[in-house]
């Protein structure tokens, strides 16, 4: 898995999923670019990379503000004179049922989580295109499959999984991939709020029999970032403990 020397941007860096990428990928030499609406935790999770000996910025970005998001790659490019790594982690859970969603709830969980990642590919291109390689991994959610009481989240996700697809076809001749994750539950700030009992009735109901942690999505994202990937892209990859496997054979 090698990544190097590479220069990476992470969306959502400063929490839970994002921030173990961007250490995995600094604790195997990637230079990373911590980016985070908030800025505090961005910096924490670069500082926590340099005092391990490695290259890092933190930079305050909302992926919901394309100015935003081109202004990021930009100094990334300034400071580095590349970007060859792109994980877009940045992200909000929304749990409202369908009778109660609010047309403004759903228009911010889609302009976090399915603009965002558009954003930032599209802010991306040009770079990548004139290295003649990219690596781009986004953040989609099983839910994508439908979860009742997350229409918002959902089908932001399933937006991510078509964007995500779209890009792989559209970006393939200039050596760049693109690819999606789809974690099940995961242990982070975003599913912290959940009670216990659920959390176990959760844990009961996957194949593998836990709950998943950061390490186990990071490892999959490090893998379909690596110089060696160049032949898998356009594809979601479930990192669910075999949860969806079980519930299609039922
Ligand atoms: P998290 O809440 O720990 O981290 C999300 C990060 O995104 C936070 O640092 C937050 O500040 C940042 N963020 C939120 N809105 C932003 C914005 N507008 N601009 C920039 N940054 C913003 O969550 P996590 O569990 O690490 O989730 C990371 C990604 O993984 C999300 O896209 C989430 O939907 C997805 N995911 C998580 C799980 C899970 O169970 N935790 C499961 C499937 C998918």
């Amino acid at each position: 898995m090698t990544v190097k020397d590479r220069i990476a941007l992470v969306t959502g860096g400063g929490s839970g999923i994002g921030r173990q990428v961007s250490l995995s990928l600094a604790s195997r030499g990637a230079k990373v670019a911590v980016v985070d609406i908030n800025h505090d935790n961005a910096l924490k999770t670069a500082m926590e990379i340099i005092e391990a000996g490695g290259d890092a910025i933190g930079l305050q970005c909302d992926v919901s503000v394309k100015e935003e998001c081109f202004k990021s790659v930009e100094s990334i490019i300034e400071r580095w004179g590349r970007l060859e790594i792109l994980v877009t982690c940045a992200g909000i859970l929304f749990d409202k049922s369908l009778r109660n969603l609010t047309e403004e709830a759903f228009d911010k969980v889609h302009k976090i989580n399915l603009k965002g990642p558009l954003f930032f590919i599209q802010a991306a291109i040009e770079p990548m295109k004139k290295q003649q390689f990219g690596r781009i991994v986004n953040l989609a959610s099983g839910a994508y499959l439908g979860n009742p009481g997350q229409t918002a989240y959902s089908t932001s996700k399933a937006g991510v999984v078509s964007l995500t697809r779209v890009a792989a076809l559209e970006l393939a001749r200039f050596g760049i991939t693109v690819n999606c994750v789809a974690p099940g539950m995961v242990e982070t700030p975003m599913t912290a709020g959940m009670p216990p009992e659920a959390y176990e009735n959760i844990a009961k109901a996957i194949p593998v029999g836990r709950i998943g942690k950061p390490e186990d999505i990071s490892h999959m994202i490090l893998s379909l970032v690596a110089d060696e990937a160049s032949y898998t892209t356009g594809q979601t990859v479930f990192i669910d403990g075999g949860l969806t496997v079980g519930a299609s054979r039922s």
